[in-house]
């Protein structure tokens, strides 16, 4: 393993065994082994106790970037072509895939159409398009 990756997944260990402790300290549980999956397992579980826990917000702001670095180590450079749904443009049969790059890539991360190259959308436009898809789809149904 790359000392990068190792360094990842240590973090992870850490980070997830240090919410497992919080739960088991504060629920008077025996605390899981350190074992990544059993450590994301005995989360799950307790994860409607966890989102009302005041500290909520700090665990799910620290596994977002645990996941973050852990994705960029894994595909570096690559783009990560995530399917949307279908093009609202009036007339346009194509499929919207969203094109998500990293921050630090030059081209900015947007959303195209498999049929026309002009019905694309900006980062910044995608709160609209969302709502375009949802009308798109109400007059379909
Ligand atoms: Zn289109």
């Amino acid at each position: 393993m790359n000392p990068a990756a190792a360094e990842v997944r240590s973090s992870i260990r850490t980070v997830l065994a240090s919410w497992a402790g919080l739960v088991s300290d504060e629920r008077r549980l025996q605390p899981p082994s350190r074992e990544i999956p059993t450590l994301a397992r005995f989360l799950g579980r307790h994860i409607q106790w966890l989102t009302r826990h005041p500290a909520a917000g700090d665990m799910a702001e620290e596994i977002r970037d645990l996941a973050r670095n852990a994705r960029n180590l894994a595909y570096p450079n690559s783009v990560r072509r995530v399917p949307v749904g279908s093009c609202p443009e009036s007339d346009c049969a194509g499929e919207l895939f969203a094109h998500i790059r990293a921050h630090d890539d030059l081209h900015p991360s947007e959303i195209i159409c498999t049929l026309s190259p002009c019905h694309s959308w900006p980062v910044t436009c995608w709160a609209r398009l969302a709502r375009q898809i949802h009308i798109r789809k109400g007059e379909r149904a």
